[in-house]
């Protein structure tokens, strides 16, 4: 039995996927609302704009610097603390976003009303099933025109094959939207009278749906819609079941309208009842409790200081384990060196503020020098080892050429320490000697060349490549995979670890491949080593 540190606080860590606009950032703000972190609501908006208006080097600096106070936001609520993780989306994305999902316990998925399940949700979400994190869906925008609550659940559940449990149902949409029914309470959650369009509290129980009262608040087509609906619901999905929502195979759905502050009250609820509390991290010798006593967490993600000329960098560790002081010795395995962590940054609210403590599930901001990577793990027992923070098939392949020959030595170091870091991945081709990069967003690439140039003085330049995605290749049969690599040889390249990568022009050749060489594994993410 693991020593347990006593009075561990609960903690709910997760992350929101979705589709750029279809309301992250106004859920996110409401949520902080909720929490009381109110002054945080407009910082959030700040980095909208920001984001909008950058266009070179200095100004993803800027962004960079900004996205460490908001890359982690803490509130709580009714006892539960929540740390919500930020998931950049638009041209921001990159590994690091889901290298973030490796360091939550759940996530929340926001679907736009009227566009169902868009392709980043759906790549977001791929990456949160090979960990079978636990999801809850917020169905966004019902103040607006939207899908029909039917098409919507089962858009999730074909096309994501998930189970769908409905938690609320929307009565109406758009014009002719009157409230949200929360079958879980049976309570209706109704829209302000007054012109805010807000929703203020108006909040009224029912015995179910049957109830007559119902009468007196839904318009008669209103209600009689619901109430065959909700029927129809009732025998068509499935009821919510704790345990297929924690194994990644079940997610409770909840409409609502960020902008009008309806259904968020209901989110938070469901977060706290419902979402797991930190979970078991799964190490080299086995998976590590929470409640072991020995301090121990792993790096998620590295970001670079405001300032180029400086390697200063802000590194962010999950904590898994013990209770973590400030001032603590950690053991770095990777390096064999021990660090003390001296002015650890805490995320409360827009607040950087040093942490004396922190505990399982918290993140913690570790000001270095380039001395902690991503997939490093900190601890205190040196028997700990997390394990398994992958790579992510890069969905951006460009060519490397370099513009001054002499510097190839350079070149290679720049790559090697940038693929370590997890800004790129470095890909050898097994035909000739252009290096190829591999990124997962284009903003990946565009701080490769600054940093290409800023820190290690060379000029390179990307070309394009014939290729536009690519998968680490295995097989049981060595043999096959042999025989596999000779023939398409042009196309094949070694990853850092001389693993194999095939690499296609695009999924409709890889599906090609796929389906011709049934013995092959082709993945698109690879465990680290
Ligand atoms: P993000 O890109 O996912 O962070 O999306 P934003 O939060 O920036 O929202 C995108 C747009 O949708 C903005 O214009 C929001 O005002 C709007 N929006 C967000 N939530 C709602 C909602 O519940 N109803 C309506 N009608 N608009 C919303």
């Amino acid at each position: 039995m693991p020593d347990r540190p006593t009075g561990r606080p609960d903690r709910r860590t997760f992350a929101i996927i979705s589709h750029p606009d279809a309301g992250k950032t106004t859920l996110t703000e409401k949520l902080l609302l909720f929490g009381g972190a109110i002054h945080l609501a407009g910082e959030v908006k700040a980095r909208g704009q920001n984001r909008r208006a950058r266009s070179d080097w200095m100004k993803i600096e800027q962004q960079r610097g900004i996205s460490v106070t908001s890359s982690v936001m803490t509130f709580e609520h009714e006892g539960v603390t929540f740390n919500l993780l930020d998931t950049p989306g638009h041209e921001d994305f990159s590994e690091d976003t889901y290298r973030t999902l490796t360091a939550v316990d759940s996530a929340v998925m926001v679907i736009d009303a009227a566009k169902g399940i868009e392709p980043q949700t759906r790549k977001l979400f791929e990456v949160c099933r090979i960990r079978n994190v636990p999801i809850i869906t917020f169905v966004n925008k019902v103040d607006r025109e939207g899908k029909e609550p039917f098409a919507l659940l089962d858009e999730i559940a074909d096309v994501l094959a998930l189970d769908v449990a409905p938690m609320s149902w929307p009565i109406g949409m758009g014009g002719t939207f009157e409230g949200i029914y929360d079958f879980t309470q049976n309570k209706l959650n109704l829209p302000a009278k007054n012109d805010s369009g807000h929703y203020e509290g108006d909040q009224r129980g029912f015995s179910g749906l049957d109830d007559s009262k119902l009468d007196e608040v839904l318009s008669a087509d209103g209600l009689a819609k619901f109430r065959e609906e909700a029927g129809l619901a009732t025998a068509a999905y499935p009821e919510f079941d704790s345990a297929a929502y924690l194994s990644g195979d079940l997610t409770p759905v909840y409409f609502g309208s960020a902008l009008k502050e309806f259904g968020v009250a209901e989110l938070i609820g469901a977060l706290a009842d419902h979402a797991p509390s930190p979970q078991p991290q799964p190490s080299a010798a086995g998976s590590v409790d929470p409640d072991t006593k020995a301090v121990s967490g792993f790096i998620f993600k590295v970001q670079a200081n405001m300032n180029p000329q400086h390697r200063d960098r802000v590194a962010f560790m999950r904590l898994c384990s013990g209770r973590f002081k400030r001032g603590m010795k950690l053991l770095q395995p990777s390096t064999g060196k021990a660090i003390a962590v001296h002015s650890p940054i805490l995320f409360f609210a827009q607040n950087r503020e040093l942490a004396d403590e922190a505990w399982p599930g918290d993140i913690i901001g570790i000001p270095n020098h380039g001395t902690l990577r991503v997939g490093d793990t900190l601890t205190e027992d040196e028997a700990i080892h997390y394990t398994g923070l992958p790579n992510f098939a890069p969905e951006i392949l460009r060519r490397v050429l370099l513009v001054d020959p002499t510097k190839t030595k350079q070149l290679r170091k720049a790559l090697d320490d940038m693929a370590e870091e997890g800004v790129t991945q470095v890909f050898h081709p097994e035909i000739g000697s252009q290096w190829i990069v591999g990124v997962v967003g284009q903003l990946q690439l565009d701080v490769l060349i600054s940093r290409l140039d800023a820190e290690y003085k060379v000029d390179a330049k990307f070309e394009a490549s014939p290729w536009d995605t690519a998968r680490w290749i295995a097989s049981d049969s060595e043999a096959d995979l042999k025989a596999f690599i000779g023939t398409h040889r042009n196309a094949v390249a070694k990853d850092r670890d001389g693993a194999p990568v095939f690499m296609a022009k695009d999924l409709w050749e890889l599906n090609y491949h796929e389906g011709r060489n049934p013995t092959i594994r082709f993945t698109a993410t690879k465990e680290r080593a």
